[in-house]
């Protein structure tokens, strides 16, 4: 399985980059429309405080329009007092004929300032004009803050909304996890299951021997390993008179006959050798690296194995024992087919039938 890490990743991601950019938009256009929203106030309230400087300044000068001498003192004092406002960064007033000028503050407006300059105007008159700068400082440093407020709020919803998908698809992935390892155990079990019945397919079931079709296939294979100087030695054996047993004893006796006889033929053969249930009360033995003299005393020694075996109702038999005729077939190579060996073999079992049975008969080519 993929890791979970690196299937969440990617969509995770890819709504981190989104929240990122939303964040970004959201942090820089709130402050941006606040600071030109107060800095449009900015001008509004200065020219506001500009033109109420202005009224006064022309109540000055109106009081008594021939002694410029006596309004100077006055209008330098309106400045003086408007000069105490904390926000006021410059402030002039300008007449005709004279220059009030505000001396403790900076005469050049700086980036962050407002200046705003109204007329002194009286029925259509101009008398001077009345100029002020306020600093908007307060503006800058509060659209600084807000930004920083929303960048970190932008940030904090990105770092959940990187943790959120993650987390949910981890679910996902627990999830996915468990139904895999539940699929696999189902997976094992059908295997398991197939493999039984591929064995069953291979298996006489009444025995536990291999059946013809296995039986045949282990010969093909192990024909077409001899080679020059090689042998493969194959065995046919058929329960003597055993119409007789099943007619006398019954059909039932006779099935435990026929597994009493398998377990002996397994008994008395190596590992690498084949025990199958040829037909009905029929075996084959197929022994791999086996020259004629040793198959002829394997076959004896099952013969007599099977003889001294205490069958029940065997008295009944002809000369009172149950046995088995065998026939014998080797083969050393050259051109023979498994039907041809299978024949040859048959053919010395009925040898051994035709000989008087319970005895071992070897394929003789004419
Ligand atoms: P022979 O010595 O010539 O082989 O004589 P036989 O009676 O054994 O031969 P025959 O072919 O006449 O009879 C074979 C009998 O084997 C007949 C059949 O009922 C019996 N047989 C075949 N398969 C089974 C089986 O699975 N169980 C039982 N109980 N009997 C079986
Ligand atoms: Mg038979
Ligand atoms: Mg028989």
């Amino acid at each position: 399985m993929p890791k979970g890490k690196e299937i969440v990743r990617p969509l995770a991601t890819r709504m981190f980059v989104l929240a990122l950019i939303t964040g970004l938009l959201i942090s820089f256009c709130t402050p941006l429309t606040y600071l030109g929203w107060a800095w449009k106030t900015k001008q509004a309230e200065t020219a506001a405080l500009a033109q109420q400087i202005a009224r006064e300044a022309q109540e000055i000068i109106l009081s008594n329009p021939d002694d410029h001498q006596q309004k100077l003192p006055l209008l330098n004092s309106l400045v003086s007092v408007y000069q105490q406002k904390p926000d006021i960064q410059h402030l002039k007033i300008t007449t005709n004929w004279s220059n009030s000028e505000s001396s403790a503050t900076t005469p050049s407006p700086s980036l962050f300032d407002v200046t705003q300059r109204v007329d002194i105007t009286f029925h259509g008159t101009t008398y001077g004009y009345v100029e002020i700068t306020v600093t908007a400082a307060n503006v800058i440093m509060s659209t600084i803050l807000l930004v920083g407020i929303f960048f970190g709020l932008g940030l904090l919803t990105n770092t959940l909304l990187y943790r959120l998908p993650v987390g949910i698809i981890s679910e996902n992935k627990k999830d996915l996890d468990i139904m895999a390892i539940k699929l696999k155990k189902k997976a094992d079990e059908l295997a398991h299951v197939q493999n039984m019945l591929d064995q069953a397919s291979l298996i006489d079931c009444k025995t536990g021997l291999s059946n013809a079709s296995q039986s045949i296939k282990f010969l093909k294979e192990e024909i077409s390993k001899v080679s020059y100087g090689g042998s493969l030695s194959v065995l046919m054996l058929d329960i003597d008179h055993f119409k007789q047993y099943n007619d006398h004893s019954g059909y039932t006796l006779g099935d435990e006959v026929i597994v009493t006889i398998s377990t002996l033929l397994k008994n008395h053969i190596r590992n690498n050798d084949l025990a199958g249930r040829f037909g009905g009360e029929e075996f084959i033995i197929i022994l791999p690296d086996v020259d004629e003299t040793r198959a002829v005393v394997t076959a004896d020694r099952l013969r007599a194995s099977i003889e001294n075996y205490p069958f029940p109702d065997e008295e009944h038999q002809p000369g009172g024992k149950l046995t088995v005729s065998i026939g014998v077939r080797t083969y050393t190579g050259g051109s023979l087919s498994v039907q041809q060996l299978i024949a040859q073999v048959e053919e010395a079992l009925l040898q051994a039938k035709n000989s008087g049975r319970n005895q071992v008969a070897i394929f003789q080519a004419t």
